[in-house]
């Protein structure tokens, strides 16, 4: 039997306009709309292309969307001072700087000078750390708390299941693991030295992918039923694919995310609903 789509389009729409009434009712009461900042460091495509989205969800919210742009050649100083006037600016909520950042300037600069209160992305140290420690008064990173939404939203119990995460990035699979964990998964994170990689994904009920390889999941590599996230992003040729062959999973998987129109639209979902919640907490001071 085919797998069970999870179909993140579609729910991103269900989620946004339940995040456009939230955001209407703040406005209402608070005299100003939840808002965002967004730094971007120089010129390029995929980011321009990402931010273009971010401000389409952030409009149609009625959420306030501030584009900052840097020349490429900006020094250190001009991004610190930025992040610090964003960081003491009462409408600013939430604040997301797009990596990468061009080489003279280290991502430390980031993740040091930004108010933990505003990382709605979860990429200071404190929320990575209070994310481990399992609190809930931090935001996790967008892209896997927006993975996540997925599955409680499908109704997909984590408890007592093997997960098995592919990727143990910072921003994607490490959070992701640990908010497994979280759910009472009994997780193992592969990565580019796991021995047997296909014997470890096999044991998966929930198998998870971030690896940034084209259709590397391929069928054999899935326990029949199982449910797999794939968080991949490929551009081959003129579209995108997934780290999962999908069409192979389809006759395999339980659930699955296809690429595109799974995770992707999600993570805009987790920065509005990241952004509605810093606003909440940064009104009552
Ligand atoms: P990284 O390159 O930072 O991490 C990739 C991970 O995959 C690493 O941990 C690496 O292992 C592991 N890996 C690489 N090759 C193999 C292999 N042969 N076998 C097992 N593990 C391997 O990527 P990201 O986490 O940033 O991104 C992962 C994917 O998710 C990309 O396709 C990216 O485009 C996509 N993405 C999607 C987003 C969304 O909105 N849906 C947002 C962000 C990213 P090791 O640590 O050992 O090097």
């Amino acid at each position: 039997m085919a797998a069970e789509i999870l179909d993140g389009r579609a729910l991103s729409k269900t989620i946004a306009g339940e995040v456009a009434e939230q955001a209407a009712a703040f406005k209402e009461a608070h005299g100003w709309a939840p808002g965002i900042a967004v730094v971007q460091v120089g010129e390029d495509p995929a980011s321009e292309w990402y931010v273009r989205q971010i401000k389409r969800s952030f409009d149609r919210a009625g959420m306030v969307f501030a584009p900052h742009t840097l020349p490429a050649d900006a020094q250190a100083d001009t991004l610190v001072g930025l992040l610090n006037e964003l960081n003491h600016d009462d409408r600013t909520n939430g604040i997301i700087v797009q990596m990468p950042l061009p080489d003279h300037l280290p991502q430390e600069l980031v993740t040091d000078n930004l108010a933990p209160a505003k990382d709605v992305d979860g990429i200071h140290p404190i929320s990575a750390g209070r994310l481990m420690q399992g609190a809930t008064d931090y935001f996790a990173p967008a892209t896997p708390a927006g993975g996540m939404e997925m599955l409680k939203r499908y109704g997909i119990e984590l408890k007592g299941k093997r997960a098995v995460m592919v990727g143990r990035s910072n921003i994607v699979g490490r959070p992701m693991a640990m908010l497994m964990l979280h759910q009472h998964a009994t997780v193992t994170i592969c990565h580019s030295r796991t021995i047997d990689l296909g014997a470890r994904c096999r044991e998966a009920d929930i198998l998870v992918a971030a690896i940034g390889r084209a259709k590397m999941i391929t069928g054999d590599m899935i326990k029949p039923g199982a449910v797999v996230i794939d968080f991949g992003v490929n551009v081959v040729g003129d579209g995108i694919v997934g780290d999962v062959d999908t069409e192979a999973a389809m006759e395999v998987a339980g659930y699955l995310t296809p690429v595109p129109g799974g995770t992707g639209p999600m993570t805009n979902i987790m920065l509005m609903l990241n952004t509605l919640e810093a606003a909440r907490r940064q009104a009552k001071g």
